[in-house]
């Protein structure tokens, strides 16, 4: 008896799932599409369809094209039933998304705050995140969580930072942010973020490298649709790719790492002037800005040549500066590949992100995300 009532417990719940899914994928249907594309009965479809109104996961939002006779409720997910929140902790600042189950931004937020490894800091980041989910109206009973974007390799555990000279927050646990944050957390390498958002947003990608240009530069490898975390947490740190050992010295203890030529710190260095700036001054022709942007896409294209002979995947340009690419940018980088890669990479290998700044928060939200979707669906 009891196998038996578990086994219709589980086609409920597996049937559920299956509206769901459908539901989900389609974006909008109506209950005779959903009887179609499930081969299920009208009754099984009524049914669930109830008891996902019923709890709240799904909303009728209007009528279908009338094809005569009845018009058919048009069903979508309710969107919002579920959300997550990003937080992107930089040097100097903080960023601030709230993701729906699509994964679309609803509402993003910076904070020019600068970061210390101290115990009011972590308080003021409790205080904007309360601030965040009441001034945006974000119900907190449909909160999966806060995921935390953070400069530095995160243990394999999701504990704490186990290496971290750029914020010098090696000691940092994720329980200490769990104390002033009164939601789940997770803590997350903002690079790692940036890529899976890329793995969201690009259902096709199966082997890709990730070029995360920000403050500081970071990477990621991808390989069959996931981000290669290594034994250490340590895969894809290609900020670290030597290309000159007599080059400048890197804050790791190195010389000539790729952080030193292409991180925008490096950058913003030698062009003496803040990002915005540079490319207006670069797009209207300024020669000195030409010669410094001609130098830094040589570079990136050195290093793309060095990793795409390991990996073999599409290259995405991702974080603060892919807004800031033009065509032109991807062009120069593909033509120089063809002088010094052994293979080359084709124009649409080569990705550009579009989030800009607020990637690495987006992407850690969409983990939770994810991992509630995957309790939903089939
Ligand atoms: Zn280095």
């Amino acid at each position: 008896m009891i196998s038996k009532g578990m086994t219709t417990m589980a086609i409920k719940q597996i049937n559920l799932k299956k509206v769901y899914t459908a539901i989900y994928q389609e974006k909008e249907t109506s209950k005779l599409q959903l009887v179609q594309s499930l081969q299920m009965g009208l009754s099984t479809v009524s049914q669930n369809l109830k008891e996902l109104e019923d709890q709240e996961l799904i909303l009728k939002t209007g009528y279908l094209e009338s094809t005569g006779g009845r018009r058919a409720h048009l069903i979508t997910i309710n969107k919002l039933a579920r959300t997550s929140i990003g937080l992107g902790i930089l040097k100097d600042c903080i960023h601030l998304v709230h993701v729906n189950l699509y994964g679309e931004v609803t509402h993003k937020q910076t904070h020019p705050i600068p970061y210390s490894d101290e115990t009011p800091y972590y308080q003021t980041i409790g205080k904007l995140v309360q601030q965040f989910i009441e001034k945006n109206n974000i119900n907190p009973d449909r909160l999966l969580g806060v995921s935390i974007a953070i400069q530095g390799i995160i243990s394999s555990d999701g504990e704490s930072v186990s290496y971290g000279p750029i914020l010098q927050n090696d000691q940092l646990k994720r329980s200490t942010l769990a104390e002033f944050i009164p939601y789940p957390c997770r803590l997350t390498h903002d690079s790692k973020a940036a890529a899976y958002l890329e793995l969201w947003h690009h259902q096709e990608l199966d082997s890709a490298i990730l070029l995360f240009l920000n403050e500081n530069l970071g990477g990621a490898i991808m390989t069959h649709r996931k981000v290669h975390n290594g034994l250490q947490m340590r895969s894809g740190i290609i900020e670290h790719l030597s290309l000159n050992k007599q080059g400048p010295t890197c804050y790791c203890g190195s010389r000539g790492c790729l952080e030193t030529y292409c991180s925008i710190h490096a950058l913003v260095s030698q062009a003496k002037m803040s990002v915005p700036d540079f490319f207006e001054k670069l797009r209207a022709g300024d020669d000195h800005c030409q010669t410094i942007w001609k130098t830094y896409l040589t570079h990136l294209a050195e290093a793309i040549r060095n990793i795409t002979v390991i990996v073999d995947g599409v290259v995405i340009i991702s974080g603060h500066l892919a807004p800031y690419f033009n065509q032109e940018d991807l062009t120069f980088i593909q033509h120089y590949l063809k002088e010094i890669a052994p293979f080359p990479l084709t124009r649409e290998n080569i990705i550009l992100g579009i989030e800009g700044k607020y990637t690495p928060a987006i992407g850690a939200a969409l983990y939770n995300i994810a991992d509630y979707l995957k309790t939903m669906m089939v």
